[in-house]
Order: C-alpha cells, then sequence, then structure tokens
C-alpha cells in the first residue's frame, strides 16, 4: 500500500484479447474508485540458457506486490518451449488453484443455481511431469503425492471455507484404487480437518462426485471441494460446464506469499483485436483479487454492478448472444456502479 493509499498490483495483459479485457477491468475499477494502482509488465518469453523463461522484471514486479492480475497468454508451439502459465506456476510456487463456479442469472444453462467451489492441488499428482520408457513400447508416469504439498493445500482449503462461510470441506478421491497415494492425500486431510473443528468434514469417491455434480449440483453449493491434481483439473473444467463454459469462469493460483488471479480461457486468437471479447471472467477473477485483498466493499459493489447488467441482458457480447462490444458492454456496468 502506498501513500497515497492505493494498492500496487502487477497487471499481466496477455495475448490476444488480452489487452482489450484487460483496458475493461481497468476502467471499471477506475469507475468503482477500488484503491489499485496497476503496473503493467511484460512477460513476453526471453530465451535464457537457452530455456524459455519469464523476462526478470515480470517476476521481481509480482514478488514486490504479492498480487498479480494476469489475462491469457498464448502457449507457443514448438519443440523446447514450456508453457509460460506453468513456469509462473513454478516460479511463484502457487500450490493451490481456486476455481469458484456460480449460476449467472441471465444466461441460460441446464442449471440456474450452481455455487461449487473447487480447489485444486497445482503443484504435483500425475502432473509432476516425471516419466520415462521402461523399455520400447512400454511407459511408465510416476503419480507424486508428498505429505507436505497435501497439508498446504488441504489447510487452505479449510481457511477458504472459513472465509466465506462455508461450513463443509470435501476431498474428492480415488483412495480404494489408490491407497497409498490417494490415501496419504486423504490421511492427511483428516488430520488437518481436526484443526477446523467447527467445519464439517468429509470425502468421496471421484467418480461418485461427478456423476451426482451433473445429476444435480444444489447438494454440491455449501461445500467446498479439495482435491489432488488431476482430478481438479478434470472437475473444475465440468463444473464451468454446468454454468455456461469457460468463458464466464475465474480463478484464482495461490502461494506461500504471490497469488495470481486469471481467466480460465485462452487468448480467443479468432476474436482478437476486434472489440468483441467477453472481460466477463478476467473481471470476475479480479474481484476475487478484491477480496483476497480484503476490500470486501469494492469486490461487492463491482459483482453486483456485474451480475445486474449480466441478468438484464440487454448489453451483452457475442459470445452470450448479445451484439455489444466489449466496451459497451464494460460501460454498461460503469452505469450501475
Ligand atoms: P480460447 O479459450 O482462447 O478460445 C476458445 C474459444 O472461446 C474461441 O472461439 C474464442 O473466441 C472463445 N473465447 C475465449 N475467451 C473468450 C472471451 N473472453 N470472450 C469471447 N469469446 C471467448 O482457447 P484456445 O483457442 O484453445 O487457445 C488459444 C491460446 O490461448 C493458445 O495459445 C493457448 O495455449 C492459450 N491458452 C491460455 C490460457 C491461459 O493463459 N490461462 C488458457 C487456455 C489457453
Amino acid at each position: 500500500k502506498g501513500p497515497d493509499g492505493k494498492y500496487t498490483v502487477t497487471l499481466i495483459e496477455g495475448d490476444g484479447i488480452g489487452p482489450e479485457i484487460s483496458q475493461s477491468i481497468k476502467d471499471i475499477f477506475e469507475a468503482a474508485k477500488a484503491p489499485v494502482k496497476w503496473e503493467s509488465v511484460d512477460v513476453t518469453p526471453i530465451l535464457k540458457d537457452g530455456k524459455t523463461a519469464i523476462p526478470d522484471d515480470a517476476i521481481a514486479s509480482v514478488r514486490r506486490n504479492y498480487v498479480a492480475l494476469k489475462g491469457p497468454l498464448a502457449t507457443p508451439v514448438g519443440k523446447g518451449h514450456v508453457s509460460l502459465n506453468l513456469t509462473l506456476r513454478r516460479t511463484f510456487n502457487l500450490f493451490a488453484n481456486l476455481r469458484p463456479c456460480r449460476s449467472i442469472a441471465g444466461y441460460k444453462t441446464p442449471y440456474d443455481n450452481v455455487d461449487t467451489v473447487l480447489i485444486r492441488e497445482n503443484t504435483e499428482g500425475e502432473y509432476s511431469g516425471i516419466e520415462h520408457v521402461v523399455v520400447d513400447g512400454v511407459v511408465q508416469s510416476i503419480k507424486l503425492i508428498t505429505r507436505e504439498a497435501s497439508e498446504r493445500v488441504l489447510r487452505f482449503a479449510f481457511q477458504y471455507a472459513q472465509s466465506i462461510n462455508k461450513k463443509k470441506v470435501r476431498v474428492v478421491h480415488k483412495a480404494t484404487i489408490m491407497k497409498m497415494s490417494d490415501g496419504l492425500f486423504l490421511n492427511t486431510a483428516r488430520e488437518i480437518a481436526k484443526e477446523f473443528p467447527d467445519i464439517e468434514f468429509d470425502a468421496e469417491l471421484l467418480d461418485n462426485s461427478c456423476l451426482r455434480i451433473v445429476t444435480d449440483p444444489t447438494p454440491y453449493n455449501d461445500k467446498v471441494l479439495v482435491m489432488p491434481n488431476l482430478y481438479g483439473d478434470i472437475l473444475s473444467d465440468m463444473c464451468a460446464g454446468l454454468i455456461g463454459g469457460l468463458g464466464l469462469t475465474p480463478s484464482g493460483n495461490i502461494g506461500d506469499e504471490c497469488s495470481i488471479f486469471e481467466a480460465v480461457h485462452g487468448s480467443a486468437p479468432d476474436i482478437a483485436g476486434k472489440g468483441l471479447a467477453n472481460p466477463t471472467a478476467m473481471l470476475l477473477s479480479s474481484i476475487m483479487m478484491l477480496q483476497h485483498m480484503g476490500l470486501h466493499d469494492h469486490a461487492n459493489r463491482i459483482q453486483k454492478a456485474t451480475f445486474d447488467t449480466l441478468s438484464e441482458g440487454k448489453t451483452l457480447t457475442g459470445d452470450l448472444g448479445g451484439k455489444s462490444k466489449t466496451h459497451e458492454y464494460a460501460g454498461a456496468i460503469i452505469k450501475r456502479l
């Protein structure tokens, strides 16, 4: 927080539609008088020792400010390129991926009452990248689960449940088959649960969760779901599908020190530069960011203006069946603030 009372936040505008949707967020924050000063950084990858890396200035900015808002980054295609998203996750040890999915009034989907929160372990499991050829035609991939990483994400899940007044935490697992790895995750959850006597804890098998959420998501609205990496990757997209797809879904990548908030969708190269992009997912991510910073009044005001604009349905972008340009939609939100 600076002497002017404003918090400096790193802004990674991103590629494709990133700059257009970032502009909407900047305009809306200014109109809402949110005490945020943006520090824009460029993350165009540089080559360091033959590997793609994020420029040092961008890394230093996030470390200094602790909080960043990020637009989509196009992953360069070709050998030797590591995904920049993965690099950011590793650089800042962003151990938990937080994905709330809430139905949006005015946008018709098969369900209109979804309010799930899913937390995915973000650093290990099946995505540890430990794979090798045993003999020609036989490949082994190692799923790594550690008590340390499990404890960290599970404790965050309980703390987050408390912070948003949800009374239940549920672990999703497959410890019936993966007795040791998922067993360790589940047993660690049982231990951590003892630290939070005011939160109800239970566990459910992944296949059961999938079947039951798509049958009726309502019983999941009072819970925070937490799970190992791969299950979280799949289940979080499934939940996004319940509310109308990835275009409306925000996310937070939470670390020990720094946290990066971002929309779940990509850089949409097919509509970039045309003023057609929907900034809602990035805006909802920025609202999560304000909540994370404890700026709840500003978060609530912007959120209400956004949901009211969407439910009124007059000023929607093309992906939601409307005819409005990005800046017209942002303008409608600003009018309601
Ligand atoms: P995408 O999400 O960019 O696009 C999929 C479809 O959804 C496109 O038709 C696009 O026009 C539409 N769309 C996406 N966001 C929209 C928005 N806000 N408003 C309106 N329409 C929207 O997925 P893709 O085409 O598979 O990926 C494009 C690039 O984005 C790739 O380089 C990929 O690596 C990258 N990507 C980045 C992230 C990230 O930074 N977190 C996530 C996914 C993909």
